[in-house]
């Protein structure tokens, strides 16, 4: 099946300010009940432009998972996670999709009327598309331009591995490869760095170097301290530097997780990775 929902322009663009690429958050839980892994995702957005509202494509999702957030997030309880490879954003602001948008006939049938309720309003809930409408958004979306910028994405491993660099590296590394980022966010990501150890430290101390996944002990065993801290919401993603955006894992596993773009859910505190393959977290105090 194929859906489409309005996603507010504000969220659209603070998604895209600071990294959130290829996610979609929201308090619907019809979202997780109703979408399944593989199925589209069309998501539209308004601006006002004299006086009127014009519409656009913002993005086509291919799902490929379905977590829940920590409690509180702002953004929503729900994350529907895109196929990078499969999913495209578009330029907005350069075709305005009212009248597609008015000839859409939705299952059950019901075209969005014009005049009462705004465009908007009536996309807030929750549409299945026909096959009719589907072959008219796909008609539509290859007359526009995909987002380069914003679906330009930098290995996290890379960010991490600079963040050790220190801060300048991490200046150039956030210029250079994520130009979509806002300055604010580059320099919150910049001036996380101490903080960062500080978390890293606290976790440490809290597992005694353990992984939180496989148990994997090296201070016991070799007297080694050898876990690495993994940010589950990843900062080039618009992750953020806090406890409970952070786990301690062992080397192998925090390859895996970023060789395979693993996602966690908050709810079951698992991994899920891309071939079905869920592992708890064994030990998690912080969570
Ligand atoms: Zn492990
Ligand atoms: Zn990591």
């Amino acid at each position: 099946m194929h859906f489409l929902n309005y996603w507010v322009y504000r969220n659209y663009k603070s998604d895209v300010a600071n990294g959130a690429a290829f996610h979609y958050n929201s308090n619907q839980p019809r979202f997780h009940s109703k979408i399944e892994l593989g199925e589209t995702l069309w998501l539209v957005t308004g601006l006002r432009s004299n006086e009127r509202m014009q519409y656009f494509l913002a993005a086509r999702f291919v799902i490929r998972a379905k977590t829940h957030n920590p409690p509180n997030y702002k953004y929503g309880r729900f994350r529907l996670w895109a196929d990078t490879q499969l999913s495209d954003y578009y330029v907005i602001g350069e075709a305005d999709m009212t009248d597609v948008l008015l000839s859409l006939k939705f299952v059950p049938e019901n075209p969005i009327k014009e005049g009462g309720v705004t465009i908007a309003n009536s996309l807030q809930t929750f549409r299945y598309l026909s096959a009719s409408d589907v072959a008219l958004l796909e008609q539509w979306s290859k007359r526009l331009t995909p987002d380069v910028n914003i679906m330009k994405m930098v290995p996290e491993l890379d960010v991490e591995e600079t963040y050790e660099r220190g801060k300048d590296a991490l200046k150039d590394t956030l210029q250079m490869e994520l130009p979509q980022l806002s300055d604010e966010r580059k320099q919150e990501i910049v001036s996380g760095y101490r903080r960062n150890r500080t978390l890293v430290k606290r976790l440490n101390d809290m597992y005694i170097g353990r992984c939180q996944i496989c148990a994997f002990d090296p201070i016991t065993v070799y007297r080694v301290s050898a876990a690495t801290a993994h940010h589950i919401h990843y900062l080039s993603r618009g992750g953020h530097d806090v406890l409970e955006n952070l786990v301690l894992i062992c080397p192998n596993h925090h390859a895996v997780i970023h060789g395979d773009d693993a996602v966690f859910d908050y709810e079951s505190k698992k991994f899920m990775f891309s071939n079905g393959r869920q592992e708890p977290l064994v030990i998690k105090q912080h969570l």
